[in-house]
């Protein structure tokens, strides 16, 4: 910290100004609203000195002196504004250092968190307002100062994204300039191939004397790939598989509702065997949800547990009913994909929840899961993410009528299409894998993903 002061007295004397930021700074350590009586022999007169803790503007602390001398009396008020510069003060210092440490920050979500005391047992809430941070600290409310505990929480975020930039997995497009036999790029066009549904172009590799197509991962099915991705699309976006029949048609595409569910299928699993093998850098608060559908004309739950931050939903799995529904597999599931377990567990009220937290989550040693269920929090825009949930649920509804038993590939299905190819308006049409740290590059995700899928 480094001190300069801007003053509007001419009675300018840098003694005041120390002694005044002595006393401050003293009174600021014993926590006390402290006003002193300041002599200063050298200039003949007295300063009473009031420390008006917390009335920091921006980068200046502010310290009042009254003046007197003592052969008159009289008695001038000053202001001092003592300029603190803020590149790096002494909370910010000491947040970093918080931050830094093993289990001082727990992140509730996006807009709580909870600091522990550097000085006690206690911990300080640190939620997002309107208006800003707020923090429950001392510091915080009788000062009105950004404590140490939010610069904490500050640095935190930032170290967050940093990790996940620096471990982030980027997908990208095959490009097709060489030839796949040789890796030669001396080749050319030669003929096209007629399919039922579509041409494919061949080439001609002059090293190797190869005919070859570029069409990794969609040889021997019926349509060109875009069609196939197209369906896909069409279907996680809440089409029937009728429907998406009926789309094909009118582009010249004849094929069966059936073959258009093998897609699905196929590629799905493909997919999923493939992302399985990258782990989502998702955060330390999870939320589970469950909500009914119908498979076959049956009711059932379908169970869900999404990463709070990213949106990425972790784990899914079916249930015949929601009361007596063990949740946990499903909360092992999510162990092993993350790789983690959460710092914090949201749920509502549902029994199971409370039965898989204890089974799977919780332990006698640090770091500890917290289990919240039914979570209201003043200032937290509670009602506008339930809509946001809600909605998605309904997406998921619909592309769950269509479900014909309860391990269909649709589940996972929907999954990938959640997770790495809808934009999400919420994350600034960004995808929760985008969040998580699997970036997946090109117009046609889904073609990125089957093309890389297929390579493996
Ligand atoms: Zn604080
Ligand atoms: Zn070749």
């Amino acid at each position: 910290m480094s001190l300069n002061f801007d003053s509007f007295s001419s009675f300018d004397k840098p003694d005041h100004v120390r002694i005044a930021k002595f006393f401050h700074d003293w009174a600021r350590n014993v926590r006390l609203i402290a006003s002193g009586l300041v002599p200063a022999y050298s200039y003949r007169k007295f300063s009473l000195v009031f420390l008006p803790l917390g009335h920091g503007i921006g980068k200046f602390e502010r310290v009042f002196i009254f003046s007197t001398w003592l052969n008159n009396m009289f008695l001038y008020p000053r202001v001092y504004y003592i300029h603190v510069d803020n590149t790096m003060n002494n909370r910010q210092a000491k947040g970093e250092i918080i931050a830094h440490s093993p289990d001082q920050i727990t992140r509730i979500n996006s807009q709580y968190y909870r600091v522990k005391s550097q000085s006690s047992d206690k911990a300080y809430n640190v939620t997002a307002l309107e208006s800003g941070w707020y923090c429950t600290c001392p510091d915080h409310i009788y000062r009105h100062v950004c404590c140490k505990h939010i610069h904490a929480v500050e640095f935190s975020i930032k170290l967050r994204k940093e990790v996940r930039k620096q471990n982030q997995v980027i997908i990208e497009p095959i490009t097709y300039d060489k030839c796949p036999d040789c890796k030669s790029s001396n080749f050319v066009k030669h003929g096209i191939r007629h399919n039922k549904n579509y041409d494919l172009q061949r080439y001609f590799c002059h090293d190797c004397s190869k005919w070859f197509s570029f069409n990794l991962g969609f040889s021997g099915i019926k349509a060109n790939p875009k069609v196939v991705t197209s369906a896909m699309q069409l279907y996680f976006t809440g089409e029937s598989l009728r429907n998406v029949q009926k789309f094909l048609r009118l582009q010249g595409v004849e094929v069966s509702h059936q073959t258009i569910y093998n897609w699905i299928n196929k590629y799905t699993g493909l997919m999923q065997k493939y992302l399985d093998k990258i782990t989502p850098q998702v955060s330390d608060t999870w939320r589970a949800d469950e909500v009914f559908i119908k498979v076959k004309g049956n009711m059932k739950y379908l169970f869900a547990l999404m990463d709070d931050e990213s949106r990425f939903l972790i784990a899914q799995e079916v249930a015949d009913t929601k009361y007596s529904h063990d949740a946990s597999s499903l909360f092992r599931k999510a162990k092993e994909v993350a790789q983690k377990k959460p710092e914090v567990m949201i749920t509502d009220g549902l029994m199971s929840y409370h039965n898989a937290y204890l089974q799977e989550f919780r332990t006698m040693q640090a770091p500890r899961t917290i289990h919240i269920r039914n979570i209201t929090l003043k200032g937290e825009k509670n009602n506008n993410k339930m809509e946001r949930i809600n909605g998605e649920i309904r997406d998921r509804e619909k592309v769950t009528r269509g479900l014909k038993k309860n391990n269909s590939p649709l589940i996972s299905g929907y999954q990938i299409y959640h997770n790495y190819v809808r934009p999400h308006m919420s994350l600034d049409n960004q995808t929760p894998a985008d969040r998580a740290g699997i970036i997946i590059k090109g117009n046609d995700k889904w073609r990125t993903l089957i093309e890389n899928a297929s390579l493996e």
